[in-house]
């Protein structure tokens, strides 16, 4: 029997709502339970339900929580969008992400239509913004239940009151200072995990909208994520990554202080997880301690993301980075000689108020000289309430043709560093099949890099020794040398 069976059978449906904490949770899981099996008997079939993450490694997490609570109530999970509970987690951190929500709303109601008992909820990151929600609340009916990112952990007991009134549920908070731990989670792959080790940030960037969104920064407890860590090792998952907005700063929130490279170590000492990564963690305080852990910690992966932004000292300036061009350099090249065959990813925003072609050459020329294996890059985009907004903004063609050149020397270095590893033997976790070769299965280096090599679904969620055959611009294909 597993655990939340164990605690749901002590749970007593008949006595009155627990006032607060994981037990008032699993207090509406069981009464939905019932729920549930009642309607699925009506319906002759299994009530389903489904969710959609847009954003970044944190939502998806948070919708693995989602999806574990829905799959405790008794709901069948399925991929579809069609299903009688639909839930979008949301993400706010470029106005794209916003567009991509409202254009899923318009479809779901056409599933509505054919379903009308369909219940559709929204949560996430955009509904910590009061604009978002006033648009929902206006423009589209459908929606019977809104919630925030402060909270997820009282999704259950929102569930309830959804099929339990014939108003809309729209549950926002501004803050919350606790973590709730122990509730259910339902997650994407056997093999990986993400692990929460702290919510919010507190750096305030000034183009970006997460401290607004996500509020203060709060860290869970060493012995909770390690306690974490060990019942998914014992689940089988091989893969864990930290996942936090600013990970050095982990610990600070603590009674009893421990830094990030502390927790790391630890978390590496964990029998059966064999490889962690980690993000993000911020330029500005990586320290050396952390280094030298992922030095001398092989199951600690060859990849740090390193978010650059800007590589000119009067836009980082203006940005709140706190990190000067040179110091950037000084650390990246610092990483590179201490972890040999680390590779080195960033973040980058092209566009920030007040930039010129010249400040995009600062960029352009830290990118040249890190020579990042790969980056991600972003066009600005205004989020309202953050300082940047107030600021002149760039025109949109000036933007673009700036984003194009920068883009042009990121894949330039993404496919050098690629290459150089040709010929080399290393060890790919093996994540998926490959749907567009059949025959074929995805593998994931310790640096991150992709390798597709000959293979079938048992070799998935298995480490496999690989030979680097042949470079393909970002990615190879190899074959299989042994476990
Ligand atoms: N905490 C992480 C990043 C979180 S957001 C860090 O500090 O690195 C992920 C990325 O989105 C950021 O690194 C940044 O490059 C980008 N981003 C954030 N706000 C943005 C905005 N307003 N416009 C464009 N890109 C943005
Ligand atoms: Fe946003 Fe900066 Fe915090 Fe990252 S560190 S989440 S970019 S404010």
């Amino acid at each position: 029997m597993n655990s939340i069976e164990t605690i749901l059978e002590q749970i007593d449906i008949t006595a009155p709502v627990p006032e607060a904490g994981d037990v008032r949770q699993y207090y509406y899981i069981k009464k939905m339970r019932g729920f549930v099996e009642e309607r699925s008997r009506e319906l002759g079939r299994p009530m389903t339900a489904s969710a959609v993450t847009f954003g970044c490694q944190m939502n998806a997490k948070d919708t693995e929580k989602l999806l574990g609570v829905l799959g405790s109530c008794g709901f069948s999970i399925i991929e579809e969008e069609n299903a009688d509970f639909l839930i979008y987690n949301s993400c706010t951190v470029r106005d794209n992400a916003d567009q991509h929500l409202y254009g899923r709303l318009g479809r779901a109601s056409h599933y509505r239509k054919q379903n009308p008992d369909m219940k559709i909820a929204v949560c996430g990151c955009m509904m910590q913004e009061k604009s978002a929600v006033d648009k929902i609340r206006r423009s589209y009916p459908q929606v019977r239940l809104i919630f925030g990112t402060h909270n997820l952990f009282c999704f259950a007991e929102y569930l309830w009151r959804v099929y339990h009134t014939d108003k809309r549920v729209t549950e926002l908070w501004d803050r919350n200072d606790q973590i709730v731990e122990n509730l259910p989670a339902d997650r994407k792959y056997f093999y990986k995990s993400g692990v929460n080790i702290m919510y919010g940030c507190d750096n305030f960037c000034t183009y970006c909208i997460v401290p607004y969104v996500r509020g203060r920064e709060k860290s869970r407890e060493p012995k909770d994520i390690l306690r974490e860590i060990k019942q998914l090792a014992a689940d089988g998952v091989k893969e864990i990554m930290l996942l936090g907005q600013n990970v050095n700063s982990y610990g600070r929130t603590l009674m009893e202080p421990v830094s990030f490279a502390e927790l790391l170590a630890a978390a590496a000492g964990v029998d059966g997880i064999e490889r962690i990564r980690f993000m993000t963690p911020h330029p500005k305080d990586l320290s050396e301690d952390l280094i030298r852990t992922i030095r001398d910690t092989p199951k600690i992966a060859r990849h740090i993301h390193l978010p650059l932004q800007s590589g000119s000292d009067r836009i980082l300036r203006a940005m709140n980075r706190r990190y000067t061009k040179a110091q950037y350099l000084a650390l990246a090249e610092h990483i590179r000689e201490e972890i040999p065959g680390v590779a080195l990813t960033t973040d980058l925003i092209v566009g920030f108020p007040g930039e010129t072609a010249c400040d995009v050459d600062e960029t352009i020329d830290v990118i040249r000289r890190v020579e990042y294996d790969n980056a991600f890059t972003f066009i600005y985009s205004i989020r309202s309430g953050t300082p940047a907004a107030k600021l002149e903004q760039v025109p949109e063609e000036e933007k673009r043709a700036n984003f194009d050149r920068l883009l042009a020397v990121v894949q330039d270095c993404a496919k050098k560093r690629t290459a150089r590893l040709a010929g080399q033997e290393q060890v790919a976790l093996i994540e998926e099949l490959n749907d567009q070769l059949p025959g074929y299965v995805t593998g994931r280096l310790s640096n991150n890099t992709i390798v597709h090599v000959r293979g079938d679904a048992s070799m998935i969620g298995q480490f496999y020794s690989v030979r680097l055959d042949e470079c393909r611009g970002f990615y190879y294909f190899g074959h299989v040398k042994g476990r």
